[in-house]
């Protein structure tokens, strides 16, 4: 093994990281000073919840995830390089804020609503970058 994966960049900069495990990813938030709630992507011109201004706010790093409130099964590609079929989620990453995700399990059955789902990288080492994937986080723990 090489460390090679540590030099892939992350597709998306501005929204998340790789964590230190070297597999999960962090993403990236602006909290307000007004309100004290999270906005995303961190970049985001005003708070999501008092509209405040957020060029003062603080940058928040939390593990990326979340719960998992919708998903569908893809059989188009919507974005260049995205796999046909895929599963695409929609997911509550923080109070009040939902992200679409694309799912890296291997088909519906796999998911359910209300589950709790945390984001990884989806190493592309061709490509010189990371891409985020959402997979479910109970694989084999107990509910
Ligand atoms: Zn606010």
């Amino acid at each position: 093994m090489t460390d090679s994966k540590t030099s892939l960049k992350p597709l998306q900069p501005t929204l998340y990281e790789l964590a230190e495990d070297g597999h999960s990813l962090n993403f990236f938030f602006a909290q307000c000073g007004a309100c004290g709630g999270l906005s995303f992507p961190a970049n985001a011109p005003g708070c999501m919840h008092c509209g405040s201004p957020l060029s003062e706010a603080q940058r928040v790093t939390r593990p990326g995830g979340g719960e998992l409130l919708e998903f569908v099964t893809l059989h188009v590609p919507l974005l260049h390089g995205m796999a046909a079929p895929s599963i695409a989620g929609d997911i509550r990453i923080a109070p009040g804020i939902v992200e679409e995700g694309v799912m890296a399990v291997g088909d519906e059955t796999a998911l359910r609503h209300g589950m709790t789902v945390r984001a990884i990288a989806e190493m592309k080492p061709e490509e010189g970058v990371y891409a985020c994937r959402f997979v479910p986080v109970n694989e084999g723990a107990a509910q």
